[in-house]
């Protein structure tokens, strides 16, 4: 049976910018499309609240998008609903058209190395989302009592890191940075911050801003080893044949750096490259790290591979947080590619499993779940409007499942499993406190990092 796509109800899981901007693409089609927005927690917009840098800003205005986005006839918010826990997925797929997974990649990757597992040693994800206020990590306990930690990778969440560890705390208080994570890092005693990174200069995965921000901190020095910028010929041939003019930019950085004199500032970022950690040592909690010094050959498809050699060297590092990529998991019932942490799929459409070709009708996919944590914000916006492009495609088509409920049963569901669904103008509600309690205190909000006193507030203002 087909539908027109004024009459299509959308279930969108996840509300991050993937979600978002699905959920866009879908209005300009059909501006009072049914859709609802589905997400664990009573605060919107996924990374952007819980990973986005607090000292980043402007990186989070995107939610004034979102807002517009959320103000159509058509959209709801169903907050503190947990797919796979609280409703099935086969239970949404019951009742709606289309489900579209934009639920992102929230867990880490190993680095696979003796004493990973110790105290002291953390994924960077989980400080990332402590010191962003998400209430899954609010008790998490990182001890910044040491004097030197190691970040292990030099993309952008390692700058970020490095960044937070190393910025005074008298300027992150003018931020949105959790309160929790502000008291535990006014008391830190960390000194040097070693970016671990496994290949050389011309591979790092930073953005030139992003690294650059670090050689401008306050009180902060660069310390970057002159012999780490001479580069291999695997790594010349590269660098000369990338259109991508990022790599250029940070050896020019780097290069700027390495003619600095040291200040004895009170803290120091000190860059590592071709280093690959191979053991964390210690018996109660990590004391240090070994390192392995790594040489670069070309791996005959365009790239850089790092071959350990006979060096090693140990860094005498109390944390190390590893900052070697997202990954994401699956939800029960959806097919899931365990290699790639992603939802196998084609251009957004889910498929049976992976390798195939046949879709699961009216399940698709966007964001970092459809193709991995990598890019920025924006890059979420085309990746969306692409699986919307097949969402509408199916409409147009009658490839559509139909409907065997009514989508008024998804809240009917919810009540009787007892689930306290916060909508948007609880989140609101949410937003407003955030602020007030950030203007006592002369910050721009002071996160809410507990679901149950956000749903207490949320029962105080609903009356
Ligand atoms: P990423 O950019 O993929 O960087 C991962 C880093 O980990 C790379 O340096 C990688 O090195 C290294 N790595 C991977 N496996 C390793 C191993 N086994 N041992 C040692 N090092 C290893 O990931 P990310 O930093 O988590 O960032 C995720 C995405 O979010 C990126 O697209 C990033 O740009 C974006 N983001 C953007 C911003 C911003 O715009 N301000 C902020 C945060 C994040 P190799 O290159 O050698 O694999």
């Amino acid at each position: 049976m087909s539908i027109s796509l004024a009459n299509v109800r959308v279930a969108i899981v996840g509300s991050g910018p993937a979600g978002f901007f699905a959920a866009e693409a879908l209005q300009k089609a059909a501006p009072d499309i049914a859709i609802d927005l589905i997400d664990r927690l009573p605060t919107p917009f996924g990374l952007v609240r819980g990973g986005v840098a607090p000292d980043h800003p402007k990186i989070k205005s995107v939610t004034r998008i979102f807002d517009r986005i959320a103000s159509h006839v058509g959209f709801r918010y169903l907050g503190h609903v947990r797919v796979g826990t609280d409703v099935s997925l086969d239970e949404l797929r019951e009742r709606y058209h289309v489900v579209l997974l934009a639920y992102g990649a929230d867990t880490d990757r190993l680095l696979g190395i003796p004493g990973e597992s110790l105290p002291g040693s953390h994924a960077a994800t989980e400080f990332v989302a402590w010191y962003n206020g998400n209430p899954d990590y609010a008790d998490a306990h990182f001890d910044l009592a040491q004097r030197e930690v190691a970040v292990v990778g030099i993309g952008n969440v390692a700058m970020d890191v490095a960044r937070i560890l190393a910025k005074p705390t008298s300027v992150l208080a003018g931020t949105d940075l959790a309160d929790h994570a502000l008291q535990a890092l006014a008391q830190a005693a960390v000194h040097t911050i070693h970016l671990v990174a496994r290949r050389g200069p011309v591979q790092a995965a930073c953005t030139t801003p992003e690294l650059r921000e670090l050689g401008e901190l306050e009180g902060v020095d660069v310390v970057v080893n002159p012999r780490d910028l001479e580069l291999d010929a695997a790594s010349e041939a590269q660098l000369a044949a990338m259109e991508d003019r990022n790599p250029a930019k940070n050896l020019d950085v780097l290069r700027e750096w390495a003619t600095r004199p040291r200040t004895g500032a009170a803290r120091q970022v000190v860059l590592h490259f071709n280093a690959s950690p191979v053991a964390l040592s210690g018996t109660e909690r990590v004391d240090g790290m070994t390192i392995v010094r790594n040489r670069l050959e070309s791996d005959g498809r365009g790239s850089v591979r790092a071959v350990a050699t006979d060096e090693t060297y140990t860094l005498p590092v109390g944390v190390v947080f590893r900052s070697v990529g997202y990954k994401g998991r699956a939800i029960p019932g959806v097919p899931f590619d365990e290699r790639n942490g992603v939802v196998p799929n084609l251009n957004g459409r889910v498929v049976e499993q992976v390798g195939s070709a046949t879709p699961v009708p009216g399940l698709y996919v966007a964001g970092w779940i459809k193709r991995g944590p990598q890019g920025i914000i924006g890059t979420n916006k085309l990746c969306a409007t692409d699986t919307v492009t097949q969402v509408l495609a199916d409409v147009a088509a009658g490839a559509l499942p139909a409907h065997r409920d009514d989508v008024s049963s998804i809240d009917a569901l919810l009540a009787e499993r007892q689930v306290t669904v916060t909508s948007w103008s609880d989140w609101q509600t949410l937003d407003r406190e955030e602020q007030a309690r950030g203007a006592a205190v002369g910050r721009p909000r002071v996160k809410i990092t507990n679901v149950a006193e956000m749903l207490e507030i949320i029962r105080a203002s609903r009356g």
